[in-house]
């Protein structure tokens, strides 16, 4: 496989420290505890070496965008068994068994289709999902609607687990100008909890640019990628 991180390994080990710290001092803003935060490592693109610097580091979380890739990834890295593995790319419902087995926490389900496929693949216990919301409503994303998702998980309810949320906002010009998408979702999981009777505990949101704003309004999971890998080259 070639390199596709510029980074010395040593490198990431201080990049992901920082992160780590940053993480922490936003929790204090937030007067919450630090491990009421997940940090879960984007890793797509990136080499194994690089995750397995990482994990060499004190990470455990890695989130991945595509199945396949993932695969090959988790069969070079089976030796870490600590690791949990994230599914934050889209997922199609012919994918779901593969998805299901390989992964611990899927953030995108976005349709009944795919709960029910998640189901058969993994009936109990059942799989633990987060629904992705489209809160921009842009039509180039996946992602469910916000006026749609109490519909969605009502018909989802009993066939997975849903423990909260996730979102990827549309770009903002810089950190603050994503804090209204973040309040958003928060708010949205908030009116959804009382409404399904569910505690849906968690919030996947915040990336690299964005992460600690995403704490300071209530992000369970950040996920984050080139903060600790550097620039995605192919
Ligand atoms: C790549 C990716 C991230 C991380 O983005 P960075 O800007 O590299 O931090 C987070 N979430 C999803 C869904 C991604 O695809």
């Amino acid at each position: 496989m070639t390199t596709a991180t510029d980074l010395p390994m040593d490198e990431i080990a201080a990049r992901l420290g920082a992160v780590r710290e940053r993480i922490a001092r936003a929790c204090d803003r937030a007067h919450r505890a630090t491990s009421s935060v997940c940090l879960v490592l984007a890793s797509k693109i990136q080499p194994p070496a690089a995750v397995a610097a990482a994990y060499a580091a004190g990470a455990r979380d890695f989130g991945e965008n595509y199945v396949q890739e993932a695969i090959a990834k988790r069969a070079a890295l089976a030796h870490l068994r600590e690791a949990r593995w994230h599914l934050i790319g889209h997922l199609q419902s012919n994918k779901a068994r593969v998805a299901a087995e390989n992964f611990n926490l899927v953030h995108t389900l976005d349709s009944l289709r795919l709960a029910n496929a998640l189901a058969r693949a993994h009936p109990a216990p059942p799989m633990p999902v987060l629904i992705e919301v489209r809160l921009g409503g842009e039509a180039s994303k996946s992602g469910v609607d916000p006026d749609a998702v109490a519909a969605l998980i009502e018909s989802v309810r009993a066939l997975v687990e849903v423990r909260g949320l996730m979102t990827i906002p549309p770009a903002a010009a810089n950190p603050s100008a994503a804090r209204p998408w973040f309040t958003q979702l928060r708010e949205l999981r908030d009116r959804l909890a009382a409404r399904c009777g569910l505690a849906l505990s968690e919030l996947s949101m915040g990336m690299s640019e964005d992460y600690e704003v995403a704490i300071e309004e209530g992000a369970t999971i950040v996920r984050v990628g080139r903060a600790v890998f550097g620039e995605r080259v192919r």
